[in-house]
């Protein structure tokens, strides 16, 4: 666990060093996510790598409250040009970047100057949040689905580099050099892909990351985005994860799945609940439906995600659930009924990849476990599109469309205590500043120019 100070960091990171060099690495490149949700990222030479294992490298706070323009707010807690905080490599998680030859990659941890960890580190907040799960006597295992499109224009335009069809064969044929180099470069990284698939957009693609524990859950998600974006360079194409790319098409999702596990069983199978859960899988899953509007400023934090989120776009919309139902917020996956333990999740359908990895597991895991101490149940499931029923039947069923602006979203947000206390007062403060600035900047903007001003931030 990275630490201010820690000696044992500067022998680890010595010991590191030769099969790194060996390998060509030259420099190592620090980074973490902001409350934007932009990699945010510093690089030392190979050789100071054991000195910033232990002592850390310096950065301004103020990217508490950067945003996606790469302009500043302030919180009450956060911003202005003094002061600094040390970036802490975790050299356990450091992995080389097979896609940037020379270079080896590390999340870090930010503490203070004076050897505490910063109340506003996400990493750590997730690290607290697998602590509280682990004191209930419970594990987490998450996942994200990462979707991206690539584009082959000249400049900031968008021009999709295939318009073959929708998990069509030919796209993939069009791109196998590309999927495979992709592939091979996640595997070197220790990635564990699932599946990779053309998806629904002109010139979109999805792959899959196997369950992990929450913080290697996060730290793969920005690794893989970073491979899958140096790798799209390599060919000469361009990657973006912006929530929407073009105006009226599908966007591009980031999926959370995740499993609630106690002594080694899967709480979401082999119970007497819905679909086979056990009362605290389905408690947890109920925490989260409950405060799903709350969790959207956490989840699709951006202007523009308020784009993608639309009715029947599989983007879930609606604050519901349901087996296998894509259109639900909350999707139940059961997996083939002979391997339920292992097979057994859900998924946060209505989220996108503006959102930080570490704050949506952090959400997800905190809300769940409010649901499994308040034991909650779940309403009724809900198996057809939402968007095909009434006014008076989502009324009847207890459904509500998700907020359909981010000025809703963080209303929700601000009024949810179990989010203010799992993020503590400074970051849950800074965060609600930081989507109001965002709020504010695109306050005259159309649609096309909210997402020409995002396409190529993420
Ligand atoms: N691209 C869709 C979204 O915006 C998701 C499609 C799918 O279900 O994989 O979330
Ligand atoms: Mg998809």
């Amino acid at each position: 666990m990275p630490a201010l100070g820690n000696p044992e960091a500067a022998v680890q990171a010595a010991a590191m060093q030769d099969e790194l060099q060996q390998r060509g690495i030259v420099g190592v490149a620090f980074s973490f996510l902001d409350n934007s949700g932009i990699a945010r990222t510093k690089g030392v030479p190979l050789a100071r790598l054991p000195q910033a294992a232990q002592w850390g490298v310096g950065m301004a706070p103020s990217f508490d409250v950067s945003l996606l323009d790469d302009s500043s707010t302030s919180s009450a807690s956060a911003g202005g040009p003094v002061g600094d905080l040390r970036l802490i490599p975790d050299l356990d998680a450091l992995r080389p970047l097979v896609a940037e030859p020379g270079w080896a990659w590390a999340p870090v941890e930010r503490w203070s100057q004076e050897g505490k960890p910063h109340p506003q580190c996400q990493r750590s907040l997730v690290r607290q949040t697998v602590d509280a799960v682990g004191a209930m006597g419970l594990q987490v295992k998450t996942a994200f689905e990462i979707e991206w499109m690539l584009s082959c224009a000249e400049g900031d335009d968008y021009e999709p580099v295939t318009r073959a069809p929708a998990y069509g064969s030919i796209r993939m044929t069009e791109l196998s050099d590309y999927t495979a180099e992709l592939l091979s470069a996640l595997a070197e990284q220790g990635i564990e892909v699932m599946q990779l698939h053309p998806e629904f957009s002109p010139g979109q693609f999805e792959l899959s990351v196997a369950h992990g524990n929450p913080l290697q859950a996060a730290d793969d998600n920005m690794l893989a985005r970073r491979t899958i974006r140096a790798v799209g360079l390599k060919h000469g194409m361009r990657t973006t994860y912006s929530p929407v790319v073009e105006e009226g098409q599908v966007g591009n999702g980031s999926h959370c799945h995740f499993s609630l596990w106690r002594d080694a069983h899967n709480l979401l199978a082999n119970g007497d609940g819905p679909h086979g859960m056990s009362a605290e899988g389905e408690a947890f899953l109920a925490g989260i439906l409950r405060d799903m509007p709350a969790l959207l400023a956490v989840g699709a934090p951006s202007v523009a995600s308020y784009l993608r989120l639309q009715p029947s776009h599989w983007s879930g919309d609606f604050q519901c659930w349901g087996l296998e139902n894509r259109e639900a917020a909350l999707r139940f996956v059961a997996g083939p009924s002979a391997v339920a333990e292992s097979s057994a999740n859900a998924e946060v359908k209505c989220l996108d990849a503006t959102a930080s990895s570490y704050l949506v597991i952090a959400a997800i895991v905190s809300l769940g476990l409010s649901g499994v101490r308040e034991q909650l149940s779940l309403p009724q499931e809900l198996l057809v599109d939402p968007a095909t029923l009434s006014e008076a039947q989502l009324r009847e069923h207890g459904i509500r469309q998700l907020p359909g602006s981010l000025q809703q979203s963080i209303d929700a947000f601000a009024g949810c205590e179990v989010l203010r206390s799992a993020f503590g007062q400074d970051l849950f403060e800074t965060l609600i500043a930081v989507r109001r600035a965002e709020l504010a900047l695109f306050a005259k903007s159309n649609p096309q120019q909210i997402i020409a001003a995002t396409r190529w931030r993420y």
